[in-house]
């Protein structure tokens, strides 16, 4: 019989179970366990404490909506923070514009860049390229008393729980704030619209205490429990909905017209707020 991985992810009444045809690394990180298997229908995936964090086949679709969305709402970003995301798929898209200047990438485990390195060469990014520095330690560490110089904050982490808590705070993203210039924007991955309603809705309550503009896209990832999933967005000012920059990089999945209607319509969003929203 086939060997199979069964997902333990938080908060998830499923358990999704995958056929593992080979393991290509188990091993310990300082932080975390790591594991990278291969499927026959994704291909390799990468798993964190038992928590799939990508797979081969369906890493575009988060890896383009995550990032893709805010580097086409801000009108010029230049210096990019992008906080977690060891696999670099999420700098691999960032990097796709020519008018970056700068990425931090601030990734706590290094571990997890180096297997992704060896296991992954199709997701993760050019570690070479002269805009990318890589620092190796806690993301809310990092934004804390900067300089206000960063156009947009991405946090790509694992769920919010252990050491993943500090970036899902009000006092995080007070700090992401203050490190933002007068155009800056955030975004956060937020669990699943249809599993998590109250995490999302707390998501985006404790987001408002902070910032003037905020607001919820969603994108289709089979492989992340619910599939429905949610990414919070914050700005200074400028409203997210809308693109202020030209489409012309190559995306899967991404595309001005994914832009407009990622959105989550806003008389669900009322609903989702003011918790009429019970399934
Ligand atoms: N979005 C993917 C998911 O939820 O499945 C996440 C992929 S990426 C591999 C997540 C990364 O976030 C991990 O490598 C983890 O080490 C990193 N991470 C978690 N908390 C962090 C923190 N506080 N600062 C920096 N990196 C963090």
């Amino acid at each position: 019989m086939a060997k199979k991985f069964s997902e333990a992810a938080p908060f998830v009444p499923i358990e999704y179970r995958y056929e593992v045809q080979k393991v290509l690394y188990k091993g310990k990180s300082k932080f975390q366990k790591i594991m990278v298997f291969e499927n026959p229908y994704f291909g390799r995936m990468l798993i964190l404490d038992d928590v799939v964090q990508l797979t081969e086949r369906d890493e575009f679709f988060y890896h383009e909506m995550l990032t893709h969305v805010l580097m086409h709402a801000h009108p010029d970003p230049r210096k990019v923070v992008v906080i977690g995301g060891g696999d670099g798929g999420s700098v691999r898209e960032v990097l796709k514009h020519k008018c970056v200047e700068k990425v931090y990438f601030v990734e706590i485990d290094k571990k997890v860049i180096d297997i992704s390195k060896k296991f992954f060469p199709s997701v993760i990014c050019d570690l070479k390229d002269p805009r990318l520095e890589i620092r190796n330690m806690d993301g809310a560490e990092f934004v804390r008393n900067r300089p206000s110089d960063i156009d947009i904050v991405i946090v790509d982490s694992t769920d919010p729980v252990g050491f993943a808590t500090t970036l899902f705070t009000k006092k995080f993203f007070a700090s992401v704030k203050k490190s933002l210039r007068p155009n800056g924007m955030f975004v956060t991955h937020s669990e699943s619209l249809s599993l998590h309603v109250d995490i999302v809705a707390e998501v985006q309550k404790t987001l408002k205490k902070v910032f003037p503009v905020v607001d919820l896209f969603t994108a289709p990832i089979a492989t992340y429990p619910g599939n429905w999933w949610t990414f919070s967005v914050a700005s200074m000012k400028l409203d997210p909905r809308k693109m202020r920059r030209k489409f012309g990089i190559r995306t899967k999945y991404y595309s001005p017209e994914i832009h407009q209607h990622a959105f989550v319509p806003k008389g669900l969003y009322k609903k989702l707020m003011s918790k009429k929203l019970k399934w």
